[in-house]
């Protein structure tokens, strides 16, 4: 019987487990190796590791957290979480595994607008997050493929940072080349544009497929509904990082650091909810 097991090697996951680790509680992470930002090969905003590889980050994480002993760290992929009696019970590489608290730290899984030649450069001069990757384009111009009102919200911040802000629709967009400097979109129009880098809006998904024996809450986002130290819906289950979203605020917090506080305020929660028990 585990005290936590935490679903999820990611920011969020890994942050839980080195909270749950200091406080000495018998803790799983199960982690299937399918990370948000898997081709980015330099993350920002996240003070002390501005620039760093996101798979470096890991892989330090999981280099301190293996100085804690009661943590195990295993690259198995879960299947299914069900409450069973004063437990619940978690399927993973074949086996059922038993523990008083679920975090679920699995993230989404995004959906690019299908442009040919899109998808490449994705996490690179291709990104959705302006805090995360804009810097990199300063004083050069970038285009904002997105038809929807939050393009203009976009443009606006991006204006002092780039040189020139193009609002493209996907739709008009026919193919984007990788240039040594940024990339060209070749339009339907017959025309072509060169820009630093491109801020594209994928639909995005939460990684929750194997949830379907818990009735979890979910936010009108699509996101998990949780509290403020990630309590979701069902007692002993809480939900931190991307897949989740607090009541007191308006959608996700797509990011390392908001991942990371999440993971960290989960952890508590359980340590405390496993002392009142
Ligand atoms: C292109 C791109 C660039 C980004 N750049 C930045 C940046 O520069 N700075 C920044 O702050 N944020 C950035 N982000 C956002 C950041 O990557 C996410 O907010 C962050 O990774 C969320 O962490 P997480 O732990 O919730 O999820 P993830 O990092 O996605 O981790 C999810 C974990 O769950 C595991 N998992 C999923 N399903 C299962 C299962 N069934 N069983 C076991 N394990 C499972 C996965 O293997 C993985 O370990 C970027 C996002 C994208 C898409």
């Amino acid at each position: 019987m585990y005290d936590a097991i935490i679903i999820g090697g990611g920011p969020a996951g890994l942050q839980a487990a080195l909270t749950l680790g200091r406080m000495h509680r018998r803790t799983l992470l199960l982690d299937s190796g399918e990370y948000r930002n898997a081709t980015v090969r330099h993350a920002h905003n996240l003070l002390t590791n501005d620039g760093r590889d996101p798979a470096e980050i890991r892989r330090i994480a999981r280099a301190e957290i293996a100085a804690y002993d009661t943590v195990e760290i295993r690259d198995a992929a879960v299947t299914g979480v069900e409450r069973e009696d004063n437990a619940l019970r978690v399927d993973a590489g074949g086996e059922a595994l038993r523990t008083h608290a679920v975090i679920l730290a699995t993230g989404v899984a995004d959906e690019l607008p299908p442009i040919p030649g899109l998808a490449a450069h994705w996490g690179d001069t291709v990104a959705n997050c302006p805090f995360c990757h804009g810097h990199e384009f300063a004083g050069r111009p970038v285009a904002v493929l997105n038809a929807s009102p939050h393009a203009a919200v976009l443009a606006r911040m991006l204006e002092p940072v780039a040189s020139e802000v193009l609002v493209i629709d996907p739709a008009a967009v026919r193919e984007v080349v990788g240039r040594d400097d940024g990339l060209r979109l070749h339009l339907h129009d017959g025309s072509a544009v060169e820009v630093a880098g491109a801020f594209a809006a994928p639909t995005w998904r939460v990684r929750a497929a194997f949830l379907d024996r818990l009735d979890l809450l979910r936010q009108d986002s699509g996101a998990l509904r949780t509290d403020a130290f990630g309590r979701t819906s069902v007692e002993g289950v809480y939900a931190v990082g991307d897949i989740a979203q607090p009541d007191h605020l308006p959608g996700p917090l797509f990011s390392l650091a908001a991942a990371l506080a999440g993971g960290q305020l989960a952890a508590v929660a359980v340590v405390q909810s496993l002392v009142m028990d």
